[in-house]
């Protein structure tokens, strides 16, 4: 795959001319030492190029590059740092390479409508981004032969600013794509490759970009450029729009769009994985492909089958992608003859009995046409087969074959680099490489080993940090830009780094819940406003733009925030993203989750939390009900068997009651050196029992063992084009 020269670096000196490749893979994301040659250059040019080294080394001057090119301390570094590097692209020695039998070249294609990589990429609106960018990270670190396809959001998902009566207000702002870690992939020595969507009329063409993720290529379609009507230009141009049209066309693009392009870029996959349903009519193209060289829709179908794996992620019903047929005959009419079929026959693929007649069901159809199907947590397995089991209306539900295997977090990218200098200290002398065995348990006890007061100290430098971090924000819009002084006390500029601070921070749909502790607020004031041992709340997240119940929930919550009587205790930071978030799940000292169960079909920034010390007080739902051990954290919510207009009183109740009898007293009981040892063993226990089981390395072994690995074998057995 040929890219593009870049341009605008012929200012980096030969010496360190590295830099650029470096900047130009997302791997320095994930190492804190690499992070550090960018910073050493000039610490504010860091800062205010908000931590993208390809924007920094656009902008900084000459002189300063050159003065590094010369400062032996700092070439030192670099050269480490740039050995490291080759050694982590040429490495074939990976945990998958030992462990697989295959002597041929694999390809692992994995599609994902968003990837959460980095905030300067802002393809994701949440936790489904996050996951597939922790796959990709994972997947480079294991050397799994894995290529992703997805979208080059031009806007992205949105950037959020909350008027001044509470009501989510959307910024636009254009990605630079010059100042991006993304490169054009050519065809030529001039020209960007630009393909033509495959018998989809009227055509559609996207222009291909390639993001470094470590040894993961990922592979982006753009279709805001000229070749394009406007119409399709709109495609690739923001996350998850309303209009279903417009959707569908993004689901041809990705899927049918997706497969072409890496077939044009002669990369032929062994096995695809589809996470979530967005992405499944790659599977028709890879049938397409087949039959086109004469194999049966019959075998071709089940060949593709054999090789695929679908992920679905959410219980809640708008999450599954509906199409009416008369949309499928408008953009389909010229494609399913290509698959040796009839009109029926294609759309009897995409029939859910649980639908009315008339629907291509995105998630059905993926569902049918995979070997291998998994929920993220073992009771969303549950949920899914109760769901899906009209799909199998002979088996008993619980043979329904969908599986599970429970989501993961990367965890050298939400481990905070502090939080690992420390454990570093204590781990290291007994396992030097603690890091590459994270998912292995034993590691973990090695936690027992650190004393309380320094990891006690590391969190209040967190939370001071993180404090810090938000008041700044404030401050800032207060003078650059004449913030109201409402919205800067709101948005947290009274925050106090020594109050025990609780952090929701996530979408803001319905069922998340994010109104439950307003539910009675007498009583919740009282929580806030004691004298001696105060609370505060930290909210934050996005609500789809095109639903007004989650902004109804913002505009309360934002509402409440307003209100004098809560002194500045309550908050809410605007345009949650990835950098916000990694402050919040270090730096606060509790995490809330309360969805309405089973509706949280995993969830995963409970577990960055946990991984760091911070503890999850949760609705026993999605991952918690597998995480939770009684000591490491809470849960509540428990046993309710009412009508379900009656869960919320009895979800708050609990809460209250755990914040008022056991939360608040714990955290405020202090030993005479000062310290909270109770607190501190809790946070242990947080991190000794979650790190390892809830990683996104555990999860790619499973993956592996579960499904890519049956997967290849059957990939095997078939010819190999
Ligand atoms: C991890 C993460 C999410 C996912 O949160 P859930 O707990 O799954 O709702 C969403 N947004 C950001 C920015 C994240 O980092």
């Amino acid at each position: 795959m040929a890219e593009s020269s870049r341009k605008g670096f012929a200012h980096v000196p030969e010496r360190i001319s590295g830099l650029v490749d470096l900047a130009y893979n997302l791997w320095w994301s994930w190492n804190p030492a690499v992070k550090m040659v960018f910073k050493q250059l000039n610490p504010i040019a860091w800062s205010e190029s908000v931590h993208n080294p390809v924007r920094m080394l656009h902008e900084l001057p000459e002189e300063t590059l050159i003065a590094a090119s010369k400062n032996s301390l700092y070439l030192r570094h670099y050269d480490i740092v740039m050995s490291r590097f080759r050694h982590e692209l040429e490495t074939r020695d990976s945990w998958f390479a030992a462990r697989t039998s295959f002597d041929r070249n694999l390809t692992i294609a994995y599609f994902s409508a968003e990837y959460g990589l980095q905030h300067s990429l802002p393809f994701y609106a949440g936790g489904l981004g996050f996951l597939a960018g922790d796959h990709l990270k994972e997947s480079s670190d294991l050397g799994l032969p894995l290529v992703a396809v997805g979208f080059m959001y031009s806007e992205g998902y949105l950037h959020q600013h909350i008027g001044a009566d509470g009501w989510q207000e959307n910024i636009r702002e254009l990605l630079n794509r010059d100042a991006a870690p993304i490169k054009r992939v050519m065809y030529n020595h001039d020209n960007q490759l630009v393909a033509k969507i495959p018998f989809i009329d009227p055509p559609i063409y996207v222009a291909v970009w390639r993001v470094d993720v470590g040894n993961i290529p990922l592979i982006l379609l753009d279709t805001d450029i000229k070749e394009n009507d406007p119409s399709n230009r709109l495609i690739s141009y923001r996350l998850y729009t309303g209009d279903n049209e417009l959707r569908l066309r993004q689901e041809i693009v990705l899927g049918i769009g997706g497969s072409y392009v890496l077939d044009v870029l002669g990369i032929r996959p062994s096995i695809v994985h589809l996470n979530e349903g967005h992405p499944a009519f790659a599977l028709l193209e890879r049938i397409r492909e087949q039959v086109a060289e004469k194999v049966s829709f019959e075998e071709a179908s089940k060949r593709v089958r054999d090789t695929t794996l679908f992920t679905t992620h959410t219980p809640v019903p708008a999450g599954h992608d509906k199409f009416p047929h008369v949309l499928m005959d408008k953009y389909f009419n010229h494609y399913y003859p290509l698959l040796g079929i009839d009109r029926s026959t294609f759309l009897q693929m995409g029939h859910s009995p649980t639908d009315q007649q008339g629907l291509f069901n995105m998630t059905a159809f993926a569902l049918k046409m995979s070997a291998f199907r998994n929920g993220v947590s073992k009771k969303h397995g549950e949920v899914a087969r109760a769901m899906w089991r009209p799909l199998w209306p002979d088996l008993p539900e619980d043979k329904v074959p969908i599986t599970h295997i429970t989501n993961g977090v990367h965890v050298p990218t939400w481990l905070d680099p502090k939080m690992e200098l420390l454990l570093n200290q204590y781990f290291s002398p007994s396992c030097p490489r603690w890091l590459d065995h994270h998912d292995s348990p034993l590691i973990w006890e090695m936690i027992s080993e650190v004393p309380d007061e320094e990891l006690w100290l590391v969190h209040a430098q967190l939370k001071r940090k993180l404090v810090n971090r938000i008041r700044e924000f404030k401050r800032r819009k207060w003078v650059g830009e004449g913030a109201d002084p409402v919205n800067v006390i709101t948005g947290g500029s009274l925050l106090d780094p020594s109050a025990l601070t609780i952090g929701f921070a996530r979408r803001f749909s319905t069922y998340k819940r994010a109104d439950l502790i307003f539910y009675d607020i007498e009583r919740l004031r009282k929580i806030v406003n004691n004298r001696w041992k105060p609370v505060q709340f930290v909210f934050a997240g996005k609500a789809h733009p095109a639903d007004d119940e989650g902004k109804r929930l913002i505009q309360k919550v934002y509402k409440y925030a307003h209100q004098q009587d809560f002194g500045g205790r309550i908050a809410f930071v605007e345009d949650y993203g990835e950098q916000m978030a990694q402050y919040l799940v270090h730096g606060v000292d509790i995490w809330l989750n309360n969805p309405v169960p089973p509706m949280e079909a995993c969830g995963t920034s409970g577990m960055k939390a946990s991984l760091n010390g911070v503890l999850h007080m949760s609705i026993p739902d999605g991952w918690w009900i597998e995480g939770y051990n009684g000591t490491n954290g809470w849960s509540f919510g428990n046993n309710f068997s009412g009508n379900p207009q009656d869960r919320d009183r009895h979800d708050a109740m609990q809460l209250y009651d755990l914040l008022e009898h056991e939360v608040v007293p714990l955290y405020y009981t202090v030993s005479d050196d000062g310290l909270p040892h109770m607190w501190v063993k809790k946070m242990k226990e947080a991190i000794r029992t979650t790190a390892h089981q809830f990683s996104s390395r555990r999860m790619l072994k499973d993956y592996v063992r579960m499904g890519y690995g049956p997967a290849l074998e059957a990939a095997a057995l078939y010819p190999k084009k």
